[in-house]
């Protein structure tokens, strides 16, 4: 009798209703909630019954334009979260209110090293520390209570070399792991590990080797070596492991993704062919010693920019009556992958999104089989998915109550031209032509609800940007997420439904999080959209609606309306340009000087909303444009002298392409 009382009560508490005493204090503590990255909060008292009632609980400014991609964690009711230019906030997580900031004064200069603007996707804390990586190379680590540097080191191999970090740092035991970026401009990917206490190295594995006779600073490199060309030109190299980390403390193996090849190009990396070995891989290391214990190579000799670095999600399925520890990635490349995390065998690979240029991948290799439609060596292609991939950075969530993985991405091509050389995306303008036969997709975005067992969409909602936010689930049985168009949407995990829809306004690229203080549960996430402006689409009006001024936004049941930025006035027609008269091989040389260095912040149509549009030059900036360009006359506002990469003469034709770019969209309007 009183045994099944204790029992009823036990199932009451289980299944019952949850009140504050339930929930009481709960953080966010690691940048995918727990290592294994499941972006899971067993919080619910924000559910799909109450989360029609969601409302603002607090707001803080992030003294940002540009893109906010960090994950805030939340440590013993105090949020710590990066804005731009990798400057660290430490907030009160109940209301807001900023207790210390620390700006580390990351040199303006370095943002024309950054392919995909001045991000930071956020911090690990531990031990009264808090760590972040620096756009130019730098691991610090802070007091966690006043923001005081307690040591700071240099991470970079290289200086002059174009690297940056844009990804969190990962605690695994007592150390500090960081990787960074560069692969678009030739730098050698590797990954360090340093001691939490003092920031001493423990080990490094650089993912690629740095020349055919070593020295091969890690042993797995002799291998690797092979499958490269060794008459290549032996610099760069590639890839970078910029942002996924994972730990599986049963296993005690540390996963990291790497990125692309750099030059993006194979038949110039690699003349001779090769898989180039570890490019666009999943490593599982021993974390106390960073040997490696298996690879799996997504994309066997990256071609087009597909790299690994994805957000992996570690997880225990039934696959075929058999429990497996997996691990789940959705790289750019198209294929949704589930791996044995403990063996890395490939346990299946399907399409999630249009992809061309394989046709499967082969469960018995565990290769892409190519079609040769992305083959650009000889001739113009246009690739599925795109360089920015069928989905991107923006982290994936794993709810155990569905069992799905819930992620942003997008349908979408890019142009591989046959120019392609130590550079990338020289484009064309033939792209009918290199449509030809092929049955492709609009450009669009979406946010999917995927099965991993069957490897198959379970529900999606489409979205209008292909550019949107990282995601969140909850024991609520709840999906969350931002858009590009500053919409935030509750939706019922299980169907998709959308429950609550709240305009924020400001769009959103970055995942929410959800903790809570005091019996009160909230959901917060940085909103400011940004990133490679290479994906701002011409005439994406709902971009432009509201100012883009970055902010923390945290949200609980009935709190109250959100305040919208102000409002975008249209834009209307763009002005008449200056006269220029320039021949076409002057334009050519300005078009590719463009997209070479102007493109990635200013984008591809001279429209990007975050940065100014080019093309609406006054005639007083166009007279000052060689100043600007080569003398650094706007530097403090980030907009650096090119003076080292473009001659007088090259300003002028790349101000001849401006001029040439904004007559032919007055004369197509
Ligand atoms: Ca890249």
């Amino acid at each position: 009798m009183r045994r099944s009382f204790v029992l009823l009560a036990l199932l009451g508490l289980l299944a019952g209703p949850a009140t504050a005493a339930d929930i009481g204090n709960h953080d966010w503590r690691q940048h995918g909630e727990d290592s294994a990255e499941r972006r899971y909060s067993p919080l619910n008292q924000i559910s799909n019954d109450t989360v029609a009632r969601l409302g603002l609980a607090w707001e803080q400014q992030a003294d940002s334009r540009r893109g906010l991609e960090a994950t805030p964690l939340v440590v013993d009711g105090v949020m710590y979260t990066t804005s731009t230019w990798s400057r660290v906030m430490a907030l009160d997580a109940a209301t807001g209110k900023l207790l210390w900031q620390y700006d580390p004064k990351v040199p303006k200069a370095w943002a024309k090293r950054l392919c995909c603007d001045v991000v930071n996707r956020g911090v690990a804390v531990q031990d009264g520390k808090v760590f972040v990586g620096t756009l130019d190379g730098r691991l610090l680590a802070l007091a966690a209570d006043n923001g005081k540097v307690l040591w700071e080191i240099d991470t970079l191999v290289d200086r002059e070399a174009w690297y940056s970090i844009t990804g969190a740092p990962r605690i695994v035991k007592d150390m500090v792991v960081i990787g960074n970026g560069g692969a678009e401009y030739g730098v050698r990917g590797y990954v360090t590990a340093y001691d939490m206490a003092s920031g001493k190295q423990r080990w490094r594995f650089f993912t690629v080797p740095g020349s055919p006779d070593g020295p091969f600073e890690n042993p797995e490199l002799a291998e690797a070596v092979k499958t490269w060309d060794k008459d290549r030109e032996w610099t760069g190299g590639g890839g970078t492991a910029w942002d996924s980390m994972a730990y599986d403390p049963e296993l005690d193996l540390l996963y990291v993704g790497t990125g692309n090849g750099s030059p993006w190009a194979r038949h110039v990396r690699s003349p001779g062919g090769g898989d180039n070995l570890f490019l666009a891989s999943i490593l599982a290391l021993d974390p106390d010693t960073g040997r490696l214990a298996w690879y799996y190579q997504t994309t066997p000799g990256d071609n087009w920019d597909f790299t690994a670095t994805q957000h992996m999600i570690l997880a225990d399925l039934t696959i075929e009556g058999k429990a497996r520890k997996v691990l789940m990635q959705a790289p750019k490349n198209g294929f949704f992958y589930v791996l044995d995390r403990q063996t890395g065998e490939l346990i299946s690979a399907e399409k999630f999104v249009f992809t061309n240029w394989a046709s499967h991948v082969d469960l018995k290799t565990g290769r892409p089989v190519e079609t040769g439609l992305g083959t650009y060596k000889d001739e113009d292609k246009y690739v599925f998915p795109a360089a920015s991939g069928g989905h991107n950075w923006h982290p994936m969530a794993f709810n155990p109550d569905t069992g799905l993985v819930y992620f942003s991405g997008r349908e979408a091509g890019w142009v591989h031209s046959k120019h392609d050389d130590k550079w990338f995306a020289y484009g064309a303008d033939n792209l009918s032509e290199l449509i030809g036969e092929q049955q492709v997709p609009e450009s669009t975005g979406f946010l999917k609800a995927w099965d991993p067992v069957q490897q198959a969409v379970v529900w999606e909602q489409a979205l209008p940007n292909t550019w949107n936010g990282g995601v969140l689930t909850t024991a609520g049985n709840l999906v969350l997420h931002g858009t590009a168009t500053g919409d935030f949407y509750a939706l019922d995990a299980r169907t998709g439904t959308v429950l609550k829809h709240i305009e924020v306004g400001t769009g959103m690229i970055a995942p929410p999080i959800s903790y809570a203080v005091n019996g009160t549960q909230f959901i917060a996430l940085m909103a400011g959209w940004g990133g490679p402006a290479f994906n701002t689409l011409e005439g994406d009006e709902a971009l432009l609606r509201h100012d883009n001024a970055g902010r923390i936004l945290a949200f609980k049941l009935d709190g109250t309306e959100v305040p919208l930025p102000p409002a975008v006035a249209p834009r209307g027609p763009l002005p008449v340009p200056p006269e220029i008269t320039a021949d076409a091989a002057t334009l050519e040389e300005g078009r590719l000087l463009y997209v070479r260095y102007c493109g990635s912040c200013h984008g591809m149509y001279g429209s990007e909303p975050m940065l100014p549009d080019l093309r609406r030059m006054s005639s007083a900036t166009h007279a000052l444009f060689n100043r600007i360009g080569r003398e650094g006359l706007y530097e403090n506002a980030g907009m650096v002298s090119f003076a080292d990469e473009i001659s007088e003469s090259q300003a002028e034709s790349i101000r001849a392409y401006i001029v040439h770019l904004a007559n032919s969209t007055r004369a197509a309007n």
